[in-house]
């Protein structure tokens, strides 16, 4: 039988098949072949001696948590209080694209700000669909966006990440709503990631991202999992331009007649730039 894995509780694993629960254990051969199932892996198994078979291959993979197959993760980031913050932003959708997962947007907190504060948000909500990443603002919009698909939730602290899951399900609650937990002042209690089947949407009740940095990333994955500086590559003189100092930048020319946010475009640079600093001190 085919089936989703959903939990793995000292490996044992909990297979989801047909609106029926199955609990299985990994063939002795996955360990040869160092292959560990992972939460959100598609797997075959032998429903009567509840052994998992084979794994079909993974769309992607996170490591902390571990779980596999995520479609899209869900940015849950604050219009104010904390106050909307580009930096983090860009550096959450970069590092998803880069995952192989697609980002969402959710803007929380609208309802704080005043008419300019508003209409500046809008702006940045306007610019960034243009450029081709979703924007859902209410719970019922998000629903439609992430039905029947494998989804995580992120964003920073105080974004309202809890109070968006409780609107979306009462059960469902974040183990833990930190991203910073991970740069290790957290607790370091053992926790397993879960998968929730919401009317055939299925969630982790883990942030999906328990550290948001480049690690593993070169600059050009920086560079081409920002939707503008890829999509405008080619219009550059130089085909491996980093739209940095080069000639014909068509990047820059965009950034300057307007076309490109500037926020984008700097946020860029500063990753761009802090990517070669950390990268130089490990190389010395
Ligand atoms: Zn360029």
């Amino acid at each position: 039988m085919k089936g989703r894995i959903i939990k793995n509780i000292s490996n044992d694993y909990t297979i989801y098949s047909n609106e029926s629960l199955y609990v299985c254990k990994p063939r002795g051969k996955f360990r040869l072949n160092e292959i560990t199932p992972l939460v959100g892996d598609i797997v075959e198994f032998d429903e009567q001696n509840n052994y998992i078979l084979s794994i079909e291959k993974r769309t992607n993979e996170l490591i902390r948590p571990s779980i596999a197959n995520v479609d899209m993760a869900i940015v849950v980031t604050s219009a104010k209080k904390p106050d909307f913050d580009t930096i983090l932003l860009d550096k959450t959708l970069t590092i998803i694209s880069y995952n192989n997962i697609t980002p969402i947007i959710y803007l929380t907190k609208l309802d704080l700000l005043n008419t300019e504060e508003l209409k500046t948000i809008k702006e940045y909500q306007d610019y960034y669909q243009k450029i081709g990443y979703i924007v859902a603002t209410t719970p019922n919009e998000l629903l439609k966006i992430i039905k029947h698909k494998t989804v995580v939730f992120t964003g920073q602290s105080g974004a309202g990440k809890s109070t968006l899951l409780n609107k979306i399900n009462p059960h469902l609650e974040l183990k833990t709503d930190e991203i910073s937990d991970a740069l290790g002042r957290g607790k370091h209690t053992t926790r397993h990631t879960e998968l929730y089947d919401i009317d055939g949407t299925f969630i982790a009740d883990t942030p999906g991202f328990s550290k948001i940095d480049f690690i593993g990333m070169k600059d050009i994955d920086i560079r081409d999992n920002m939707k503008e500086m890829f999509d405008n590559l080619h219009y550059c003189k130089y085909k491996d331009c980093m739209h940095i100092s080069e000639d014909g930048c068509h990047v820059r020319e965009l950034v300057k007649e307007k076309k490109i946010l500037k926020s984008r475009y700097d946020n860029y640079r500063y990753f761009i730039n802090r990517w070669f600093y950390e990268n130089s001190n490990i190389n010395s």
